[in-house]
């Protein structure tokens, strides 16, 4: 038995708001398993990731627990007597004690997994765990049913704790302004490409993001567009939003999440449908961005730097993304890693179900990074596209930042068509897609890892 000791306070904190980040993921990774009705259950890895967490949490509270008690841990996790005890969890805490996890289908919500965990100090600190979990494996058909009923009512409890989840409305809501005629196709350096940045703006704006592209000349503060004066008195502009890193060290380094937001705009009219409307191309990348930056705006401060950038004229040469690369808004060896979102409106039949590729996965160790911290993301399945080079991420990847851009695109027909509009856009992939990145981009502006890339691969 370890030694009891007091606890600091900054070090229960340090714990505590690991041990909700670690919840959090598990109800990300819960939801892939309702998330796909042909397959129904967890996928492998998920489950093996599952256990893995609950163990960390666990192992957490242990040590919590055992700064002021001794104790056999076995009655660390309460279990609601309202809940349906389905299977118990056996799980080995640093080989010293085992515990068991009550897995269990919660009738208070009827949400297929809820966990609540709340720490209260006192000056015996005493730690309540309600901790409701449900594994697919346990359930039977009928339960299944009583689940999927009970998501509805769930989803406002869990959003109201704030945690990271993705809600389908919110996507329609971004893609269907972003897609729709209204926006003549968001053509590159229009006037509705600049529509699209201050929609882009607005939403950045409620959702806590701090501005940080081009100074205001009236009130002297930051706006969020940066415009960039093209040839012949056209301009083109970007979206620049930020959320400051946490920690003195970790602030210094920066995430960029970015997409592009113009597309083709409009064609010749005798070809009857002539708005080029680019749901997946790029709305949808441009709806990750923005639901990634609801997420971690809702969240812990992260420990890095957190840029939220949307390119403008990505269609007509990139040169959104060159003024930016030109006038960054911290040195580029700062930038410890580009995740651009490149369609990702509809599942690409070459992968597996509920999974996204990452172009260039070879030519670094960050898809892997993401993969291990629960992103279900693989190599980009069509190479011969050169895809790795087809977007904003590679300028900043020859400027040696670690740039990738994540998609799901399968080679649909649509491709640069007017065609590629909301009728073609899975709304649930989109949603399951975007909510499987958040815990993994989670990870990723807390750590310390700083990808790199491969010998011989760097472009
Ligand atoms: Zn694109």
């Amino acid at each position: 038995m370890l030694k009891p000791r007091s606890f600091r306070t900054d070090e229960v904190e340090l714990l505590s708001n690991r041990i909700v980040r670690l919840s959090e993921e598990i109800y990300v990774l819960s939801r892939w398993k309702y998330g796909v009705p042909p397959l129904g259950g967890f996928y492998g890895a998920d489950e093996t990731r599952l256990r893995s967490i609950l163990r960390t949490i666990i192992f957490h509270l242990v040590l919590l627990k055992l700064c002021r008690f001794r104790t056999d841990a076995d009655n660390l996790l309460l279990c609601s007597t309202k809940a349906t005890v389905q299977s118990k969890l056996s799980v080995r805490v640093a080989g010293c004690c085992a515990i068991e996890c009550y897995i269990a289908v919660g009738k208070l919500s009827g949400e297929c997994c809820e966990m609540k965990i709340s720490i209260i100090k006192s000056t015996t600190l005493v730690i309540f765990v309600l901790c409701l979990l449900s594994l697919t494996a346990s359930l039977t058909d009928a339960q299944q049913q009583r689940v999927r009923r009970g998501r509805g009512s769930a989803a406002t409890s869990g959003s109201q704790r704030g945690m990271a989840r993705v809600e389908e409305r919110n996507v329609r809501a971004h893609i269907e302004f972003l897609a729709s005629d209204a926006l003549q196709g968001r053509g590159s350096a229009s006037q509705y490409e600049l529509i699209t940045g201050h929609y882009i703006a607005a939403q950045l704006r409620q959702f806590g993001i701090e501005p940080a592209g081009d100074i205001d000349a009236a009130s002297g503060g930051k706006t969020f567009l940066q415009t960039v004066a093209l040839a012949e008195a056209k301009y083109t502009w970007n979206v620049v939003g930020q959320i400051r890193g946490s920690d003195p060290k970790g602030s210094r380094e920066a995430v960029l999440l970015s997409a592009h937001m113009d597309h083709l705009g409009t064609g010749d009219l005798a070809s009857g449908d002539n708005i080029y409307n680019g749901a997946d191309d790029d709305a949808s990348g441009v709806v990750a961005v923005l639901e990634l930056a609801r997420a971690l705006g809702a969240g812990p401060k992260p420990k890095r730097t957190i840029y939220f950038v949307l390119f403008g004229s990505e269609e007509t040469g990139g040169h959104g993304s060159r003024y930016f690369i030109a006038r960054p808004p911290l040195p580029l060896s700062s930038i410890v890693a580009n995740l651009q979102f490149e369609m990702i409106g509809r599942p690409d039949p070459k992968v597996p179900p509920s999974t996204l590729w990452l172009t260039g996965f070879e030519r670094s160790n960050l898809g892997a990074g993401l993969a291990k911290n629960g992103a279900r993301l693989v190599a980009d399945p069509h190479p011969d596209q050169n895809f790795f080079q087809r977007s904003d991420n590679y300028a900043l990847a020859k400027r040696g930042v670690v740039a990738h851009t994540v998609s799901s695109f399968g080679l649909h027909k649509e491709y640069h068509q007017p065609s590629d509009d909301l009728s073609h856009i899975d709304f649930a992939h989109m949603t399951r897609a975007i909510s499987s990145i958040i815990q993994p981009v989670r990870w990723l502006v807390n750590s310390t890892f700083k990808p790199t890339w491969v010998e011989g691969k760097k472009p």
